[in-house]
């Protein structure tokens, strides 16, 4: 038989998940030397991963990251198979018996829970929800946000935190002409939220946003950030862990937030940054009316990080609508390893591993790798890095005939996805949007039929 990596045998490698780190993985792939076959798995019909159903309305910069996708799904030897679920419409074993390698590239798709009482009070609900809904994600559209009321606790202080707190800060027209789903825009105009208030659990300096992050929000039309002069200064602890460990963002922040403490709000909608504070319950009857926080004093750890610490002080704060932001989890892939603990698949820089053993020809990158953390062009080294490894095991991979997987008749292919995009488009052009999604599989699959 012919050797692999040559134009009779090319190398067949599929990746599973078309978000960042599956699109960084099949260009590192499609560069590297030899002839190299890629099938990118999407459980949509559509790609892009967060990027589509992730990243906010209003930054639209960040989603051109696309076009760099764009050119990779142009090269001859990569397919894009959409609306086929690894684990549900083809399962992992079949998938390592027609493929040569397998990269898991399939991300952290749901949400951590705080762990505390009243969590699952009705107008409580994570970030992952609010933000899928307002992107059109298919998975989130049945979700109900009462915005009915004039308080909204976000918790979490990360950049998931602060998109959530700048939608529901943000006055509608800001958000018109972007990519948010018509439906929610049409919700947040009839908002009665005008406080959110953002719970961080440690100080100013060990704030997880970016400062152009937060930032962007005062900056907003009729929006101001708020904070205490007491939440925005430094404790001895923070002022010798900034100087030993802070990183320049961690610093701006504590600048932004500094220069900004103690000022009298004077829009008509706020953003309160209220720091060591934890939520410990959510109370109310029927559904969520108040949140129960308490105050922290931070510790140092053995690691030389600074903890929370609960003082006992405790607060109640009116709220009737609460969204987590505390971290994206994982979710197990049917036949793959999964490391509960923290909730990604275990790996040895980037081959999966179950306890000792190394799955062979099983590789993972991205989020699903290392956890929920880092901006998207982080992926782009981490991706290269697990390739690399795929690209030593070669010469050690067995020379077998590998039959064509069998795709179910749903499959949507790469021009299958332009269609739908082209139809987004012009859906958007009708209502001085530059794109109307559609929200459900079923709409996606009607208009690849109608768009021929
Ligand atoms: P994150 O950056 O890890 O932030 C999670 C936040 O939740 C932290 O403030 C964390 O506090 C807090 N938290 C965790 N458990 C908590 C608990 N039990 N009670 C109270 N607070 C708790 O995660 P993320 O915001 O989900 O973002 C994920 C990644 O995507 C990040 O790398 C982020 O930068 C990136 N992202 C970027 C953008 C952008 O560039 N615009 C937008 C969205 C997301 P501690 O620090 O104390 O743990």
């Amino acid at each position: 038989m012919a050797e692999l990596g040559t134009t009779e045998r090319p190398l067949r490698v599929a990746i599973v998940g078309s978000g960042p780190s599956g699109f960084y993985a099949a260009t590192a792939l499609l560069a590297s030397e030899g002839a190299v076959h890629v099938d990118l798995f999407d459980r949509l019909p559509t790609p892009f991963g967060l990027v589509r159903g992730g990243v906010a309305p209003d930054h639209q910069k960040i989603k051109t990251v696309t076009r760099a996708y764009n050119k990779t799904a142009a090269h001859e030897d990569f397919r894009f198979i959409g609306n086929v679920q690894v684990g549900r419409d083809v399962s992992l074993g079949a998938l390592l018996y027609s493929y040569d390698q397998v990269i898991l590239a399939v991300g952290a798709e749901a949400d951590r829970s705080m762990g505390i009482p009243g969590e699952d009070l009705p107008g409580s609900h994570s970030a992952t929800a609010f933000v899928g809904w307002y992107n059109g994600h298919p998975d989130h559209q049945d979700h109900v946000f009462d915005l009915n009321t004039p308080t909204a606790v976000v918790v979490g202080v990360g950049n998931v935190a602060m998109d959530v707190a700048r939608i529901l800060a943000a006055q509608p027209d800001h958000l018109s002409q972007t990519d948010i789903t018509t439906r929610a825009l049409d919700h947040l105009r009839t908002s009665k939220v005008r406080d959110i208030v953002v719970l961080g659990r440690r100080g100013p300096a060990q704030a997880a946003f970016t400062p152009t992050e937060i930032k962007e929000i005062d900056a907003l039309e009729d929006v101001d950030v708020v904070i205490s002069e007491g939440d925005a200064s430094l404790d001895p602890a923070s002022t010798k862990w900034l100087d030993l460990f802070g990183t320049k963002p961690n610093r701006q922040n504590v600048e932004f937030l500094q220069s900004i403490a103690g000022r009298t709000p004077t829009a008509s909608r706020r953003v309160h940054v209220r720091l060591l504070t934890s939520p410990h319950a959510l109370l109310g009857q029927e559904r969520v009316e108040q949140v129960k926080v308490g105050r922290n004093q931070l510790e140092e750890r053995d690691d030389g990080s600074l903890g929370p610490v609960d003082t006992g002080s405790r607060e109640v704060l009116d709220a009737g609508l609460v969204l987590r932001a505390v971290g994206y989890r994982g979710v197990p892939l049917p036949g793959a390893p999964f490391d509960d603990r923290r909730g990604i698949i275990p790996n040895v820089e980037g081959r999966v591993v179950d306890g000792e053993a190394v799955k062979e020809r099983l590789y993972v990158v991205g989020w699903a790798k290392r956890g929920p953390s880092g901006l998207i062009g982080t992926n782009r080294a981490d991706s290269k890095a697990t390739v690399e490894k795929t690209i030593e095991d070669r010469s050690a991979l067995p020379v077998v005939d590998r039959p064509m997987l069998e795709l179910p008749p749903t499959t949507v292919s790469w021009s299958g996805w332009e269609r739908i995009d082209s139809q987004e488009i012009a859906r958007g052009q009708e209502s001085g949007k530059i794109r109307e999604k559609f929200v459900a599989v079923d709409a996606m699959l009607d208009a690849l039929e109608q768009g021929g």
